[in-house]
């Protein structure tokens, strides 16, 4: 039977595809027959996967974060021990040898028997270890996805997979670039979590907040997705079916004609040129950067380059990447910035227990607390600037003292660079993220003694509206044409200008279509975007005019009945 779902459009376009259904501790879980020759090899590719995640936690129980509560040793022994039992460590090879078939499909089928346990268990504390034995089978599936054996799933263009999932983090999503999915939707999730950032930076159709899409959705049913209006069809009959093949190519026939804007520069009809950079999360983006024709890069998210492993990535490694992109882009421009872990990217596991991790230990705040591994990032950068334009980037600023604090180590960087003679850029551009409300009033702090500004305003909405920007019953209250967050981006705008900082914008707002002639209107020059969005834009861009954008622009300001202000939005779009 044919039905549809709604939720919140994340990704535009349209897939059409059979569905996968994956949760956090299946994913990706394929199941197919093993050869009787191969079942050693299976088992042994099994056992390999519950070692590293024995070394994984163990390694972590000696390294607990000095900021971990004291519940999360706990925690890591519980795990070490769900870890050990043969119910988890044995019976699966059993599995695999009667069944003959893959070691993740074992782990699945034991997991499954385990939690029916656990669920007819009366004892509340006994029961909530449930989840426990979930977070267990997800490392040891993370640690066999990544062993040598692994099938990937067929993604061929006759059978299209489209991934279908209750929630996804971060994490799960960078994973998915390796893998050619044409769509993913979910239950859960904000437009700005970063969840949907990565997916966005995908460019497939992909929705979240559908709610029950995995309870409704059978494994390989047919699927719509349009993920600009954020409709997902279940069992479209023929019609359907038709109208959206039609829409799908009229879709791609934009796209391509878009193309042709690649190598033009992006200057509005009254000549005001403006600045279009691409946000990558990983080095191997770049790619995308420049066949979108981006100029620079405007945010390279480095902590992703510390998700999904379970050693840290060391000083070379992280030089190795840096250097990589800023090779890459041959001089243009780069803006790395320094990681921001915690809170939805986790990377020690202690979020868990703290009640407000989007206002705790998040970002500059954990890398103060934590010199030693924020000075290996730092002479990381500085050592590859030596080979490119990178710009450094601090992010979630809010006071002064945190940006001494950061400079000093800077200082501290550069100086143990000269001790052993170590060449890097001397004029590198230190920038801080403004995304926090008081960073943005108190300017000045930022401005006196940084060289740019770049304007997150991801957390500085939620951070305003005191909106969990993963939370989607929240999400109709996410709004940026709020009067307080337009009038914190002039005064931002405005103010830099004043000091002469130059100031870009690189949060979800840079490439959403209908924004651009506010943004520019009330003083924008230089816009940072998932590539996926760079044509469009500069389209916008070149069929825009300062000298109009800015009175409505500034009348928008003025204004504050949220109906009044889309129709305001709407002349300035026309
Ligand atoms: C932002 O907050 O707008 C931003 C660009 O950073 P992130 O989305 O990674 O928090
Ligand atoms: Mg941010």
């Amino acid at each position: 039977m044919s039905f549809a779902l709604h939720g919140i459009p994340v990704s535009g376009g349209i897939a059409i595809g059979h569905a996968h259904l994956i949760s956090h501790a299946n994913l990706e879980t394929a199941h197919y027959l093993v050869p009787p020759g191969q079942l050693t090899q299976e088992t042994t590719r099994f056992d390999a996967a519950v070692e590293s995640v024995r070394d994984e936690l163990e390694q972590l129980r000696a390294t607990v974060p000095a900021t971990a509560p004291a519940e999360f040793v706990g925690f890591i022994d519980v795990h070490l021990m769900i870890l050990n039992d043969s119910m988890l460590s044995t019976e699966p090879r059993r599995i695999i040898e009667t069944e003959q078939c893959n070691a993740e499909w074992a782990l699945k089928v034991q997991m499954d028997a385990l939690l029916a346990q656990f669920d007819a268990i009366e004892d509340t504390y006994l029961r909530e270890r449930r989840t426990d034995v979930i977070q267990v089978v997800e490392r040891v599936m993370k640690a066999l996805l990544g062993h040598p054996g692994y099938m990937p799933l067929q993604t061929d263009e006759g059978h299209k997979l489209i991934l279908v999932a209750h929630d996804l983090s971060p994490a799960d999503v960078v994973q998915f670039k390796q893998h050619h999915f044409a769509s993913f939707i979910t239950d859960l999730g904000g437009t700005t979590s970063h969840t949907a950032v990565v997916a966005r930076s995908l460019n497939i159709p992909s929705i979240v907040a559908l709610h029950h899409a995995r309870q409704l959705i059978r494994e390989n049913e047919l699927i719509i997705v349009d993920g600009t209006q954020g409709v997902v069809i279940v069992d479209p009959d023929q019609q359907a079916l038709s109208e959206y093949q039609l829409r799908q190519h009229q879709f791609e026939l934009e796209r391509l004609k878009l193309k042709r804007l690649r190598y033009m520069r992006a200057t509005t009809l009254d000549g005001f040129s403006v600045e279009l950079h691409a946000n990558i999360e990983l080095p191997d983006d770049v790619a995308q950067a420049k066949e979108n024709g981006a100029t620079g890069i405007g945010l390279f998210r480095s902590e992703f380059l510390f998700l999904n492993r379970s050693h840290l990535p060391g000083e070379d490694e992280q030089f190795a990447a840096y250097r990589r992109v800023a090779e890459e882009m041959e001089g243009l421009p780069v803006t790395i910035r320094t990681y921001d872990l915690g809170a939805d990217k986790d990377i020690d596991q202690v979020q868990r227990f703290i009640t407000n991790p989007a206002l705790g230990l998040r970002a500059i705040r954990l890398c103060l607390i934590e010199p030693e591994r924020f000075l290996i990032q730092l002479r990381a950068l500085l050592r590859a600037s030596h080979y490119g334009k990178i710009n450094i980037l601090i992010p979630m600023l809010a006071s002064a003292r945190e940006l001494d604090q950061t400079l000093v180590l800077i200082a501290q960087a550069k100086q143990s660079l000269d001790a052993e003679e170590v060449p890097y850029d001397r004029e590198v551009k230190i920038g801080g993220m403004i995304e926090v409300p008081a960073a943005a009033l108190a300017l000045g702090i930022f401005t006196r003694k940084l060289d740019f500004l770049s304007v997150g305003t991801n957390d500085l909405i939620q951070y305003t509206l005191a909106v969990d920007r993963t939370d989607d019953t929240v999400a109709h209250l996410y709004d940026p044409l709020h009067p307080a967050v337009l009038s914190l981006l002039a005064h931002v705008f405005k103010t830099a200008e004043k000091a002469s900082v130059p100031v870009a914008l690189c949060g979800e707002m840079a490439g959403d279509l209908s924004l651009t002639r506010l943004l520019l209107g009330l003083g924008l020059r230089h816009f940072s975007m998932h590539s996926a969005h760079l044509l469009d834009i500069k389209q916008r861009v070149l069929q825009s005019s300062l000298s109009q954008a800015k009175p409505l622009a500034l009348r928008m300001l003025r204004e504050s009945d949220p109906d009044r202000l889309l129709l305001l939005l709407d002349r300035l779009n026309a």
